[in-house]
């Protein structure tokens, strides 16, 4: 499987200087070529090549594989556009948000990421450096960081192209790595994961041994209100500074989810591993009917965030060789893990369960869980009964 590894770069402030001269080069001759692409109608690769090759090295003083990947990014980025017009996820034809997409050009950060293959970027392992081409000429000896897995697995796996990155004021490359697959082992029982806002995510086991663990929503609810009452404020005010200011934050909320998330799913696999579990996760196509909250907004926010974590748990466990099924989660939290009686009344509270016919009591979220796993372990009966 494919996986991206990041790594950090640690450049003197001359080196620096360099990496940032040279990402706003490229990302000028980007939009140039995109000018020259839209004006044109034409979006294909070998086409643009023709138009904008020699003019982007000229003008912007691009070396030749620079230059072609420039001319690639920019058709890449047409492609998507393309494909997300034709999906509908920019709105109907004829909508604003999708007029406003087909009327101009594609634009590029100055600061966007840029690909850079072998001839361009050398790594060094042994020594942690890298050596990449610069509008300033090639750099020597820049050095990175990195845990020692993502070294291990840069070293043996890394195939391919990697993304000059910079974000935050840090220097990142994004290192292709191509890693064997790890063959799924035969699970002993399964771990069920419930989503939720409260708690983000409950897991627990079929056996009714109190093995449910919940990961706390607290700190990621309490940056996401803060930001809201912030947002609410900032708006009033209409001015550039806010609408930067309000931009800066939420890409900080969305990446502190992203981290959040990141931690949970890997907390779950580690459990599973452990304990030779599969993992059962709920099919999240109907998580709208199950988040029923006041705002559409919060929906979309949560259901997103829902996505997230469970494509990066089914990403882990893949590695991990862990197994993952995916479980109807119609009435998990309505179900007793106990004796199976389905009753909206065996949920007096919000964190509370009790069976209305056995008595059964346990909170609400890892009694769903457990449904859950009882489901994983029956869908995995299934899939696996030849
Ligand atoms: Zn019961």
């Amino acid at each position: 499987m494919k996986l991206v590894v990041r790594v950090r770069l640690l450049p003197t402030p001359e080196q620096a200087a360099a990496l940032e001269a040279t990402l706003h080069a490229v990302n000028a001759a980007a939009n140039l070529v995109s000018a020259v692409a839209f004006d044109r109608r034409c979006f294909r690769t070998y086409d643009l090549r023709k138009h904008t090759y020699h003019r982007i090295k000229a003008d912007h003083g691009l070396a030749a594989q620079a230059a072609q990947h420039v001319i690639k990014k920019v058709a890449d980025a047409y492609r998507t556009l393309h494909a997300n017009l034709k999906a509908g996820n920019l709105g109907a034809p004829g909508s604003k948000r999708r007029t406003r997409a087909e009327s101009k050009p594609v634009t590029f950060r100055p600061d966007a990421a840029q690909p850079y293959d072998d001839r361009c970027l050398s790594w060094q392992m042994r020594e942690r450096t890298v050596s990449i081409w610069t509008i300033r000429g090639r750099l020597k000896n820049v050095a990175f960081t990195g845990s020692p897995q993502q070294l291990t697995t840069v070293a043996a796996c890394r195939r391919g192209e990697s993304d000059l990155v910079h974000r935050d004021g840090g220097w990142y490359l994004y290192a292709t790595c191509e890693v064997g697959d790890v063959p799924v082992s035969e699970p002993d029982g399964f771990l069920g994961v419930d989503l939720g806002i409260a708690n983000i995510a409950t897991t627990a086991g079929t056996a009714t041994a109190g093995d449910g663990v919940r990961y706390s929503g607290k700190g990621l609810n309490a940056v996401r209100r803060r930001n809201r009452e912030l947002r609410r404020r900032l708006q009033a005010k209409r001015t550039k500074s806010a609408r930067r200011l309000l931009k800066k934050r939420r890409r900080k909320e969305t990446r502190f989810a992203a981290d959040v998330n990141h931690s949970i799913a890997k907390q779950i696999v580690t459990e599973a591993t452990r304990t030779g579990r599969g993992i059962a996760l709920e099919d999240l196509q109907g998580i709208r009917d199950r988040v029923r909250l006041r705002k559409p907004q919060r929906v979309t926010l949560h259901s997103w965030s829902f996505h997230q974590l469970g494509s990066f748990i089914a990403y882990k466990a893949r590695r991990a060789g862990v197994a993952v099924v995916h479980v109807d989660p119609a009435y998990t939290s309505q179900e007793c893990s106990a004796c199976g009686h389905i009753d909206r009344a065996n949920r007096p509270g919000q964190k509370t369960f009790l069976c209305m016919l056995c008595g059964f009591a346990e909170h609400a979220d890892v009694n769903a869980a457990r449904n859950i796993a009882a489901r994983g372990v029956a869908g995995w009966a299934v899939s696996h009964a030849a």
